[in-house]
């Protein structure tokens, strides 16, 4: 993780220099509100797969949790491409933040001031340069995801991956590479950064927002691509079950792009190889982020030289 670096506040920080202060609400409280995006290097330039929709999401949530952002949603783009171009990058993985400030350590956060970061660095395959090829093994976790009425789990705010860390950390201890976590009611959700598609007989399933997921952007992208290829997509909610009856299973995530799912609990997931209805999808997909195939112009956000 490095960069030259990172825009604070509407001025461009040397990275080592970009610091707060420790009495910040946020490093309390969690009281933050971020996104996580991609540019992948199309025709030698940087393009940001996504952009409105994910600053569409970042604003959302800053609405539930009642900030007062100081940049228009445009204003917040500009700044996200200028990010990359201070930075030289052509690839990248894309971290923009509103958090609250110092002022005050109440619980109640509206005293502190909404700060703004834009963090950019290159990172490759979250899950490992072999997951995207050979599929993962995960495991369903002792930790259920927060009951509907306790976080809004739509909102990809600081505090909610205090859930996914213990999922993670859980999984990586018992020799997994991922977990999945079920909802208040038993059901399947998601991963600790991921959501959760399985195929079976032919029909793609995937998990609703009533499971207490995030609705992911890659999730929204793979049904249309599903859409495109003539495959039925079913968002509902599904037992635990499912999973070893399944096919098939991935996970999607802008970090984790497309992954496949291999072995859960141990139980092998078809054949133990990734699927060919998962290699079709993630392939698509690789050509859509890369500019190979377009199914929406706005898509794709070209950081032009200036
Ligand atoms: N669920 C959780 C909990 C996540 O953190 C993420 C990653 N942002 C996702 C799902 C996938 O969302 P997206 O496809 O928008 O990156």
């Amino acid at each position: 993780m490095k960069a030259d670096y990172i825009w604070m506040n509407g001025e461009m920080v040397a990275f080592d220099e970009a610091k707060i202060h420790v009495l910040s609400h946020v490093v309390h409280y969690g009281s933050g509100v971020f996104e996580g995006m991609r540019a992948y290097t199309v025709n030698g330039k940087a393009a940001i797969f996504r952009l409105d929709d994910h600053i569409k999401r970042l604003y959302e949530g800053i609405k539930v949790y009642r900030m007062e952002a100081p940049y228009t949603q445009e204003e917040y783009k500009k700044a996200v491409l200028d990010t990359l171009r201070a930075n030289k990058l052509k690839s990248a993985y894309i971290r923009p933040l509103y958090y609250r400030g110092m002022n005050s350590l109440g619980v109640n956060p509206k005293p502190c001031p909404v700060d703004a970061l834009i963090a950019a660095w290159e990172w490759g395959a979250y899950l490992g340069d072999e997951a995207i090829e050979k599929g993962i093994k995960a495991k369903i976790s002792s930790w259920t995801r927060s009951a509907p009425n306790t976080f809004p789990t739509m909102v990809k705010a600081c505090g909610n991956y205090l859930s996914g860390q213990l999922i993670k950390m859980e999984a990586l201890e018992l020799g997994f590479d991922e977990g999945i976590a079920l909802d208040v009611n038993g059901n399947l959700a998601e991963g600790s950064g991921e959501n959760l598609f399985i195929v079976k007989d032919g029909v793609i399933y995937t998990t609703p927002i009533s499971s207490s997921i995030l609705c992911g952007i890659t999730r929204d992208t793979v049904m249309k691509i599903c859409e495109k290829f003539g495959y039925r997509v079913v968002e509902q909610t599904l037992p635990r079950e499912f999973l070893y009856m399944a096919d098939e299973v991935f996970f999607t995530g802008t970090a984790a792009e497309l992954t496949g799912v291999t072995q859960v609990d141990h139980q092998v997931i078809g054949d133990g190889y990734v699927g060919e209805v998962t290699k079709r999808i993630q392939q698509e997909y690789f050509d859509i982020v890369n500019g190979r195939v377009t199914y929406d112009e706005s898509w794709l956000t070209f950081v032009e030289d200036e």
